[in-house]
C-alpha cells in the first residue's frame, strides 16, 4: 500500500537524514504531487518504528506499491526513487552549515565521515550495491571486481566529459548537477572548499572504488590540466583533510580518468597499495637540504617527493614536470609532443604523514604505435580480457577495478579447472589465464585452491600491466632522469 511506504521513508528521513518533523507533511506532499497523488488516507498510521540504517529495503517496498499500483513502470524506479530521496535529504546549504559546525566542533575527519554516512543514507553512494563487489588483496595490489559501473571502453567519450545533448549541466561533474532530476542527480550534495585560492568543492562518488572515495572538482568547467599550481591545490586539500590522499589524473587521453573536459581530483579515505610502497633508490639535491626524492619499489615510473616544507613540494614537483613534458628518448619509445599531440603528462598524487607531505608524482605516457595502437606504456593486448580501459590514477596506485562481466568469465574457467576441462572456443581470449592456473595449482578439483590460484593469477596480471605502464623499465634509468635534475644517490 503505497501510503504506508511513503509514510515509512518519511519516519526513515526523520530518524537518518535530519528531516525536521515541522517539514514532513510538507515533504509528504511534494511527494504526492510528484506521483499525482490526492487522497492521503491517515497520518503515518500502521508503520511502526522504522529501523534501517540505509534505505534499500524501503525503496524496494515503496518502488513494488508504485508499480502495483501502475503509478510508473519498473524502468522508471531509479528516477523516482532518486527524486524522492532527494525531497527527504537536507539542502544543499544546510549539508554544508552541519559540516562545518562540525568541523568546528570534531574536527575534519568527523565532518567528512558525517558527511559520507549522509550521502550513503541519502542513496546517493550506492554502499548496498558496492559492498556487493568481489575485493581481495593480491601480490601487493588490491582488486576489485566492478558490478554496479558499467565497463568503459571507448577513452574518446573522456575527452567530451560524457557531455548531454542539451548542454546543461556542461558535463556529469559539473556544480550545476546538485539536484538536477535530468540526470537522476536529486539525491548529490556537495561541499564548498577552496584550493589554490580558488572555489572548488568536494563530492562522494556513487561508485566509491575505496573507503570514503570521492572527487575534489573547480566550480568552473575547464578542462584537467597540471602545473605548478595543482601542486599548491593538493597538498591545500590534504592540509584541510589529512585523513585522505588526493591525486590528480594525467590530463590526456588513454592514460587519464574518465572525464578530461572538467579539472578534478580524486581522493579518498583509503591508503592505497602505492602509498605504502618503499624506495628503491633515495636521491638528495643539495638544493634541498630538508627533502628527498624516492624512487619507488613499484612497477609503473614513480617519484615521491618527501618534505614538511610545501616550497620544496611545489619546486621539486614542478622541475620534475616540466622536464618530464619535454623528455624525449626514441630508444624508449617516449616521444614528447608529435602530428598526434602531446604524450608526456605527470599523475601527481599527495598524502600527508609524520614525514610531512609525501608527493608521488607518476611519469606517464599516452604515444602509440603500429605494434601498441592503444598505448605503448598501456595495458598490452594479451591482457585486455582483463583490463582494456584506461589504467587511471587510482589503478597507478595499486587498486584495480575490473570489469563486471569477469566474474562470471573468470568463474565458468575455474569450474572448467577443478573438473580438468579444457577451454571451449567462446573464452580462447582466457587462454594465458587459464593455462597460468593451470600451472599453479596442476590437477585439482578442489575449487577453494583453483580461486585462491585465480586470485594470484589476477594480481600477476595487474601487475604485468602496471609493468607496460612504466615509462622507465630499468630504476637506473629514472635514477638518471633525476640526476639531470641535480639529484643523487
Ligand atoms: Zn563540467
Amino acid at each position: 500500500m503505497i501510503y504506508r511506504e511513503i509514510d515509512a521513508l518519511i519516519k526513515y528521513a526523520e530518524k537518518n537524514l535530519l528531516l525536521p518533523k515541522k517539514n514532513a507533511d510538507f515533504v509528504r506532499n511534494n511527494i504526492f504531487r510528484l506521483l499525482g497523488l490526492d487522497a492521503y488516507p491517515g497520518n503515518g498510521e500502521g508503520v511502526g518504528e522504522v529501523l534501517d540504517e540505509t534505505p534499500e529495503k524501503l525503496l524496494d517496498a515503496f518502488v513494488s506499491a508504485c508499480t502495483a499500483d501502475g503509478l510508473f513502470s519498473p524502468d522508471e524506479a531509479g528516477c523516482y526513487c532518486d527524486a524522492v530521496m532527494g525531497e527527504l535529504m537536507l539542502s544543499p546549504k544546510d549539508v554544508q552549515d552541519i559540516f562545518e559546525k562540525k568541523r568546528e566542533e570534531e574536527g575534519s575527519e568527523a565532518a567528512l565521515s558525517w558527511f559520507y554516512d549522509y550521502s550513503v543514507k541519502g542513496d546517493y553512494v550506492k554502499k548496498a550495491v558496492l559492498d556487493k563487489n568481489p575485493r581481495f588483496a593480491s601480490q601487493g595490489l588490491i582488486i576489485t571486481i566492478n558490478k554496479a559501473k558499467p565497463e568503459f571502453r571507448d577513452p574518446k567519450k573522456a575527452v567530451s566529459g560524457n557531455s548531454t545533448k542539451t548542454g546543461y549541466p556542461k558535463c556529469n561533474i559539473c556544480h550545476e548537477n546538485e539536484g538536477f532530476a535530468g540526470r537522476s542527480k536529486r539525491t548529490l550534495r556537495t561541499i564548498d572548499i577552496t584550493l589554490g585560492g580558488e572555489p572548488w568543492f568536494w563530492q562522494y562518488s556513487p561508485y566509491g572504488y575505496f573507503r570514503e572515495h570521492g572527487i575534489a572538482v573547480n566550480y568552473t568547467h575547464t578542462p584537467m590540466y597540471i602545473d605548478r599550481g595543482t601542486f599548491t591545490r593538493l597538498m591545500d586539500f590534504v592540509d584541510m583533510f589529512p585523513a585522505y590522499f588526493i591525486g590528480c589524473n594525467a590530463p590526456l587521453e588513454r592514460i587519464g580518468g574518465s572525464v578530461l573536459a572538467h579539472d578534478h581530483y580524486q581522493g579518498g579515505g583509503e591508503i592505497l597499495p602505492m602509498h605504502k610502497a618503499g624506495a628503491t633508490y633515495i636521491l638528495r639535491s643539495p638544493k634541498y637540504p630538508d627533502a628527498v626524492v624516492e624512487v619507488l619499489d613499484w612497477p609503473g615510473t614513480v617519484l615521491r617527493i618527501v618534505s614538511k616544507s610545501r616550497q620544496d613540494i611545489e619546486e621539486i614537483g614542478e622541475s620534475i614536470r616540466a622536464k618530464w613534458v619535454a623528455y624525449e628518448d626514441r630508444a624508449l619509445g617516449i616521444i614528447p609532443q608529435d602530428e598526434k599531440g602531446v604524450h608526456n603528462a605527470i599523475s601527481p598524487t599527495v598524502v600527508k604523514t609524520q614525514h610531512g607531505y609525501e608527493m608521488s608524482i607518476i611519469l606517464r605516457s599516452n604515444i602509440t604505435s603500429e605494434q601498441y595502437p592503444d598505448g605503448i606504456f598501456h595495458a598490452h593486448p594479451e591482457y585486455h580480457m582483463i583490463k582494456k580501459e584506461s589504467i587511471g590514477l587510482i589503478e597507478a596506485q595499486g587498486l584495480f577495478i575490473l570489469p563486471g562481466r569477469l566474474e562470471r568469465e573468470l568463474g565458468e574457467i575455474e569450474v572448467l579447472i577443478a573438473e580438468g576441462k579444457p577451454l571451449p572456443e567462446t573464452l580462447q581470449d582466457f587462454k594465458l589465464v587459464y593455462d597460468d592456473v593451470v600451472k599453479r595449482v596442476g590437477s585439482t578439483s578442489d575449487m577453494g585452491m583453483v580461486k585462491a590460484a585465480m586470485r594470484e593469477e589476477l594480481g600477476a596480471i595487474c601487475n604485468a600491466i602496471l609493468e607496460n605502464t612504466a615509462v622507465f623499465k630499468d630504476k637506473r634509468q629514472t635514477v638518471a632522469f633525476m640526476n639531470d635534475l641535480g639529484f643523487a644517490l
